[in-house]
């Protein structure tokens, strides 16, 4: 329950159009499909304006548009996206409106829209200030283009940005992050994702790993990038709230901590997913042409184990661990009753504590080896 007294509901609205692909990539987004962005606008309206009726017009706490790359709208779309969630839910005061953006694309008519509509918070996709790693992972940006859209949000009355940087990339050194990570604390964001590659199967990225064209930096050089954010952004007034996740006092995204709580979202948009009831997962089609054609969303029930799990697994990624109070209310059962053992064994290798105020965490240790800690309590 929120201080209002309404139980705090999330939305999701997903934009899945990029101009092209990053090598990557293994989000749902399609590119060379710009042409099917006005019938994508007009099912998205519909599908927010019939969830907003089926729910009893809500009131929702936060609102993150993500991608995709949302600010390939047409700033009319975008307007008209905004305008349907408030036609149809009701935005809590002090609501967290988050939207995705490409720093190369960002245009002061979008960013008008976007403040026009209630967007309170902009995420800018930046991933490295070294332009010569860029281009090999497809990003059509250039650093000098994430300044501008920095400056261009602050001028737009953007006071919560935050900016994605990746550690990790092949032909990334030490040194060179931490170029990337003071390049990017010269502008001053509210927050900082600072992301681990992942190399997805499937994506170019991989293909050029397996075939020894690309190398990734070693695993010590990796541990090395991570132990500098962690002192360098603590240095610099960043609270770090998750693994990949720091902010500024008071600025954490409550979008992420809303859904990392396992609270209910609704989702909308081409493979989006909705948490129902804290126990139904909705998931639309993740196929443009299928969501166009009104394919409905699937259903699956989470068993009780698998909700457990989720807030688990969902509660170790903070830094704060998983809230025993909370946990109780929401499963029925304490978590001593339904992990005792798992807890057990992190508390004795000293990769968790239970902390005087009630939460099971996660030490650094721990975080270093989450998911071997995690496949203790499957
Ligand atoms: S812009 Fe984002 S969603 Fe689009 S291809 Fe690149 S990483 Fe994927």
């Amino acid at each position: 329950m929120t201080d209002s007294g309404h139980k705090s509901l999330g939305m999701y609205i997903h934009i899945p159009f990029c101009a092209t692909k990053c090598s990557y990539c293994d989000f749902p987004s399609q590119a060379g499909r710009m042409a099917l962005r006005a019938p994508y606008v007009d099912a998205l309206t519909a599908e927010i304006a019939a969830r907003g009726q089926a729910l009893g017009t809500p009131v929702v706490d936060t609102v993150y548009i993500g991608g995709g790359t949302p600010s390939l709208l047409q700033p009319e779309q975008m307007s008209r996206v905004l305008a349907a969630a408030h036609a149809h839910f009701r935005l809590s005061d002090g609501c967290e409106i988050s939207c995705e953006a490409n720093p190369g694309m960002l245009s002061a008519r979008f960013l008008a829209a976007l403040r026009a509509g209630g967007v309170n918070r902009l995420s800018l996709g930046a991933q490295s200030a070294d332009d010569s790693l860029l281009p090999m992972l497809g990003r059509r940006h250039s650093w000098a283009q994430v300044v501008q859209a920095v400056h261009l949000a602050r001028q737009h009355g953007f006071d919560n940005i935050n900016i994605d940087l990746m550690m990790g990339i092949p032909g990334q050194t030490p040194d060179g992050w931490q170029d990337t990570l003071e390049a990017a604390l010269a502008l001053a964001p509210e927050h900082l994702s600072c992301y681990g590659l992942i190399v997805e199967e499937g994506t170019p990225l991989a293909d050029r790993v397996a075939a020894g064209a690309l190398s990734l930096p070693p695993e010590e050089a990796e541990r090395a990038m991570y132990d500098h954010t962690l002192r360098r952004l603590a240095r610099a007034g960043y609270t770090q709230y998750e693994v990949s996740n720091f902010a500024r006092p008071g600025r954490a995204c409550l979008h992420n901590l809303h859904c990392w709580q396992r609270a209910d979202y609704v989702g909308v948009g081409a493979a989006a997913h909705s948490l129902v009831g804290g126990d139904t997962r909705l998931s639309n089609p993740a196929d443009i042409d299928a969501y166009l054609a009104g394919y409905s969303a699937q259903v699956q029930r989470l068993t009780a184990e698998e909700r457990r799990f989720e807030s688990v697994m969902l509660g170790l990624r903070t830094t704060a661990g998983v809230d025993l109070a909370a946990f109780e209310a929401m499963h029925g059962l304490s978590f001593q009753e339904a992990y005792g053992d798992s807890a057990r064994k992190s508390l004795e290798q000293a990769l968790a504590v239970y902390t005087p105020d009630g939460f099971f965490r996660l030490t650094r240790r721990g975080m270093d080896v989450m998911n071997t800690v995690l496949l203790d309590f499957l």
